[in-house]
């Protein structure tokens, strides 16, 4: 709960907002055009005066100011946080406020999931020049050159920075940061806290946060408030401008607006689409339907990262760590088989090559499966084909050692200890690669709204990847966004969250001067709220339909019969979930409703993709093609956006072209529309 919060009024202590509750839609992200999208009204739109509407559900909005709202506790949303907050302990000035929202408690956020490492150059065999050649090579031609020198230059000194804040990285028996090999990596680079990085990482930034976090400290938690959206000026138009959120607090079980100037998306990554995934339930895509509708595109969407080693059944990931440390992947009959699929030459057991056989780029390895899996090579099971990973030669103690939490995972969930048999993995969904178009620093394009993180495409990772550069993006970009989001909300003059006062009341100030930004907070709190008690398609199905049809038909290799198969799946289940039922009508800790809510946005993230994998007639990275085997001679990003009506559009833009980030700016290509009513692209 938001600290200080009290309700505030123009008039009389509360902003009403009211929706009638109606038996059936429209809701949030109903599928257009067949029902208009509520949260998508452009401009501002005035709505009728607070305290209306005798008979309809009523709630008060409270409103909350800051100078900069962070949404997420992830790696990327905590660094933003302890850059705005660095910051404010740099200079005398008014001590400027973030507000650090989150639908979880921070530590639960999926960052703490990570296992392997984060990539920074350190040794004296490595070079900054060698950790951008291997990352341009990884990405396949769709890395953005400025954003992959941005983060390679800055990843080790982050990483220096949570040693000095008290990371426990592992060590050599010299006592110096140990570092590990890495799929794609040429050198080793991988900084590691044995496997459970993403724990130590995201624990380092959460404590560190709490010495900002008290009463007067610049950093305002709000733990457990889901965000519905962003209030935006002009969306999708050239004057576009982001003027806070919208925010749900779970356990008070009322709306909140919190404005202000900037906003930081840090809200992770959509994997969790796919039926079988690495990721947490709570990776749903949240933030990048909000940008999406707030008119930013959403850039090379179709590249989806599946992992070469995930549990059978859960999607459960064994770390790339396990190769690295040298554990090798068998077939049915026991035999390495990634040399047969252009993976080679063999490298001996136990003495991983970079690059080569085990270590190969995670794209390759999962499209190795898939063919192994084609040929008859790999051992059936009820949740599909499986290979071995086989780790015994490393023995006990260097298991223990080093991949702790990957051999507990595997006693647990597959029933399997690693040190005495091999583990029955096959490729899961894993990683986001595209997301939230932003430059380098996460800079959107909408004037005050920022991305970093998994949500965002910088132009890092490209169409794949390579493991453990995602977790220094969390730290790079996130500390870069934070900062610019801090200097915008400056340089717009905002009167700060006391109201212009130094210090004092800091975060709950005065209500605001523009009574309309409330009214269109209000409508877009009452859209949400009125979703409860009614509809009468179970959202559970929806999202089930929705795994399955991902899973087979926008998986490692696709085809244009099954994207097409894939669109009209997606666009049938956002037609349904028009009338998507939410039977729990409490207004407090209502997981019925906010679940239903992520799978609004889960749908619309799912809609981008699949239309831009079919869009994309080539295969490069991640994104294969089994009917546009070929890869072509320029690189190109997709781009999709939101039309007026609520249409999908994907276009295509030359890499490297488009580093003017307006929103309003047209990209190169004719776009391509995706309509719900075609079910195809045309
Ligand atoms: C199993 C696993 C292992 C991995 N291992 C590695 C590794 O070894 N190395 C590496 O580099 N990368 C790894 N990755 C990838 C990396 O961990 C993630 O990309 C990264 O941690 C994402 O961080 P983030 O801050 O962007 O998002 P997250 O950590 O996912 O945080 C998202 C935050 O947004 C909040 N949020 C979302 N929606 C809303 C909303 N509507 N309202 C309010 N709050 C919201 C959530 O509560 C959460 O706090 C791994 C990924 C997985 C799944």
């Amino acid at each position: 709960m938001g600290r200080g919060a009290h309700e505030t009024s123009q008039t009389s202590g509360t902003f009403a907002c009211c929706g009638a509750a109606r038996a059936r839609g429209p809701f949030p992200y109903g599928s257009a055009p067949r029902l208009p999208d509520p949260s998508r009204a452009r401009g501002p739109a005035r709505s009728p005066p607070h305290g209306r509407t005798a008979g309809a559900l009523v709630t008060a909005l409270r409103v909350e100011r800051a100078d900069v709202v962070v949404v997420g506790g992830g790696g990327a949303g905590l660094s933003a946080a302890l850059a705005v907050a660095e910051a404010a302990a740099r200079e005398d000035r008014r001590v400027p406020v973030v507000a650090l929202v989150s639908k979880v408690y921070p530590m639960r956020s999926h960052t703490v999931a990570a296992e392997g490492g984060a990539a920074g150059v350190v040794g004296d065999d490595d070079s900054l020049e060698q950790h951008v050649a291997d990352t341009l090579a990884g990405g396949a031609g769709l890395c953005e050159d400025d954003a992959v020198r941005f983060v390679v230059e800055r990843a080790a000194g982050e990483l220096y920075r949570l040693e000095r804040w008290g990371l426990p990285w592992s060590r050599t028996d010299d006592g110096d940061v140990a570092v590990r090999r890495f799929g794609g990596m040429s050198r080793a680079r991988t900084w590691f806290a044995a496997d459970k990085t993403g724990f130590h990482l995201l624990h380092t930034l959460f404590q560190t946060s709490l010495r900002y976090s008290g009463v007067d400290g610049p950093v305002r938690r709000y733990d457990e408030h889901h965000v519905l959206d962003l209030v935006v000026d002009d969306a999708g138009g050239p004057d576009a401008r982001v003027r806070g959120v919208v925010v749900h607090d779970q356990h008070r079980g009322e709306p909140l607006l919190i404005e202000a100037p900037a906003v930081v998306l840090a809200t992770g990554g959509s994997a969790r689409a796919w039926g079988t995934s690495t990721n947490a339930g709570i990776c749903t895509g949240d933030g990048t339907a909000m940008a999406l509708r707030a008119g930013v595109p959403l850039r090379d969407m179709e590249f989806l990262q599946f992992h070469p080693t995930g549990l059978p059944g859960s999607g459960i990931l064994l770390t790339e760590a396990a190769r690295g440390e040298g554990g090798v992947l068998l077939d049915a009959d026991g035999r390495r088989y990634l040399a047969d699929y252009g993976l080679g030459p063999e490298t001996p057991v136990g003495a991983p090559v970079p690059r080569t056989m085990e270590l190969g780029p995670r794209d390759r390895l999962s499209q190795a499966f898939w063919h192994a899996d084609r040929d008859g090579r790999t051992i059936p099971t009820p949740d599909g084909g499986v290979v071995l990973l086989d780790l015994r030669h490393l023995g006990k103690e260097r298991l223990a050692e080093r991949l702790p939490l990957v051999t507990g995972l595997a006693k647990q969930f597959a029933g399997v200890d690693p040190a005495t048999e091999p583990v029955p993995v096959r490729p899961t969904a894993h990683y986001t690669m595209g997301g939230i178009r932003t430059d380098a620093r996460g800079a959107t394009g909408v004037a005050g709204l920022f991305a970093a993180g998994e949500c965002a495409s910088t132009g890092l990772h490209g169409a794949n990847r390579l493991g453990s550069n995602s977790l220094v993006e969390t730290l790079v970009v996130g500390r870069a966004a934070g900062e610019a989001a801090l200097a915008w909300s400056r340089a717009a003059g905002h009167p700060g969250a006391d109201g212009g006062a130094a210090g004092a009341g800091a975060g709950v100030g005065p209500a605001s001067a523009d009574g309309e930004v409330v009214d269109r907070a209000a409508e877009i709190a009452d859209r949400y709220l009125a979703m409860r008690g009614r509809g009468t398609e179970p959202p559970a199905a929806i999202r089930a339909e929705l795994g399955r049809v991902l899973d087979a038909d926008a998986g490692i290799y696709r085809d244009a019969d099954g994207l097409r198969r894939a669109l009209a799946t997606v666009e049938d289940l956002r037609a349904r979930y028009a009338d998507v039922r939410v039977a729990d009508t409490n207004p407090v800790l209502n997981t019925d409703w906010a679940t239903t809510v992520e799978l609004g946005a889960t749908l619309l993230v799912a809609h981008a993709t699949v239309a831009a994998a079919l869009a994309r007639e080539e295969s490069r990275g991640a994104h294969q093609r089994l009917d546009f085997p070929d890869v072509d001679d320029v690189p190109r990003h997709s781009e999709v956006r939101l039309d007026a009506g609520g249409t999908i559009e994907v276009a295509h833009v030359p890499v490297g072209a488009e580093h003017d980030m307006r929103v309003g700016k047209r990209p190169i290509t004719t776009p391509m529309s995706f309509s719900a009513e075609r079910g195809a692209g045309s």
